[in-house]
């Protein structure tokens, strides 16, 4: 589904503003059952608003947190409301003096081909060859990337250093910046593709397949040295792998657990608790959580400038997985859970 430009309008037109709503709750995995598309009218802008019409929109495994009405990081989204989202749009109109019509914006439009703002969460793109790229590697995927691994995971020359999700939108900047820092790394994918990618195009040193038989001993083959660091997006079946090879003093920056973000119930037994504290306690483990947003102020300004010049010596590649079409939103969502996107996952929603 990759793919670079496209020159023709998909569905977007000037008269009407498709939106998708959160039309049910999902129990498990979202169906396509779960959203509902609706026809409005493009709003208008308003004193001290400006349009959008939005170009590109971010998919990210975060949105199946917000489907819930649960308490989280992020609030709910309310039944019969826009599925919200980070966006690259175009200014329509404009009545800020800050934005002008033509510029490209980094903002929060959501699921829909048009959007008003007030500025407030909204910022010039400027510059960037590809704007869709504020949306992933220069933007909240790859700061989580970066202050993840560098922050937390804090990894040394000649470390062993494992990343989950090794292929998708953070993992595949953690494995490259960890290269960067001199350590043995490993990823671990789903398929046979990915693992290849992983240490072909991402250079990483092995790449485990987490759908193969027997991960346990192949995780445990790719790391000799043991794990002094394991960037945790998954959980489940690749944790259980990981963690009796977590070394003495090794750091675990826990991004996310998306193999549990479908669940319904608790799994099921037995209560594997008392082993796991055993083991951070016997080896000195610190596992830390972490959420992106609180990094913003402290450190965007030194990983904006170290990954633009690593974009632009290469020691640093990025690959998209872009989906054509808002209408096609719903079903690319419900993959990024089953992990059949290949990149960081944008939807292409209109022309440039
Ligand atoms: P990705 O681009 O990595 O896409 C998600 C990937 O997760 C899939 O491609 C798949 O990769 C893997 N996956 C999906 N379902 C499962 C499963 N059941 N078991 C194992 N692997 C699965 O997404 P992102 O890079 O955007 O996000 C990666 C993680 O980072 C997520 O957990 C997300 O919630 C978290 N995150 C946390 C942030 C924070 O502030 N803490 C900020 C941003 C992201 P594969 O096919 O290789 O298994």
């Amino acid at each position: 589904m990759s793919c670079a430009a496209l020159a023709k309008p998909m569905g977007q037109t000037d008269k009407s503003n498709r939106q998708i709503v959160l039309a049910s709750r999902p129990v498990g995995a979202p169906t396509q059952a779960v959203f509902r598309t609706e026809r409005r009218a493009v709003p208008v802008a308003g004193h001290g608003e400006m349009l959008l019409r939005t170009v590109y929109l971010s998919l990210d495994p975060y949105m199946r947190g917000r489907m819930n009405d649960a308490p989280s990081y992020v609030p709910p989204i309310g039944l019969g409301e826009v599925m919200g989202g980070s966006t690259v749009s175009r200014v329509v109109a404009s009545n800020l003096p800050r934005y002008r019509v033509g510029d490209w914006v980094l903002g929060t439009s959501g699921w829909q081909d048009y959007a008003l703002s007030d500025g407030t969460t909204a910022n010039v793109v400027e510059g960037l060859k590809h704007p869709s790229w504020a949306l992933g590697v220069l933007g909240m995927p790859g700061l989580t990337a970066y202050v993840g691994l560098l922050d937390i995971g804090r990894p040394a020359r000649g470390e062993t250093v494992v990343v989950a999700a090794a292929t998708g939108a953070v993992g595949s900047i953690v494995g490259q910046i960890a290269k960067r820092k001199g350590c043995h790394v490993v990823g671990v994918a789903g398929g046979v593709e990915k693992c290849r990618s992983a240490k072909e195009d991402l250079g990483l040193d092995d790449c485990v397949d987490h759908r193969g038989d027997d991960l346990p001993r192949r995780l445990r083959a790719a790391c000799p040295k043991g794990i002094d660091v394991y960037f945790e997006s998954v959980g489940g079946a690749v944790f259980d792998a990981v963690m009796p090879l977590l070394n003495l003093g090794a750091r675990v920056p826990l991004c996310g657990l998306i193999s549990h973000y479908n669940d319904s119930a608790p799994p099921p037994g037995p209560d594997r608790l008392p082993l796991l504290m055993g083991t951070l306690l016997r080896r000195r483990i610190t596992v830390q959580g972490f959420i992106v947003s609180d990094y913003y102020v402290a450190r965007h300004a030194a990983f904006a400038e170290d990954m633009a010049a690593w974009l632009a010596e290469g020691s640093v590649r990025y690959r998209e997985d872009v989906v054509l079409g808002l209408e096609n939103a719903p079903a690319a969502m419900i993959g990024l859970l089953e992990g059949k996107n290949f990149g960081k996952l944008v939807v292409r929603v209109g022309p440039d």
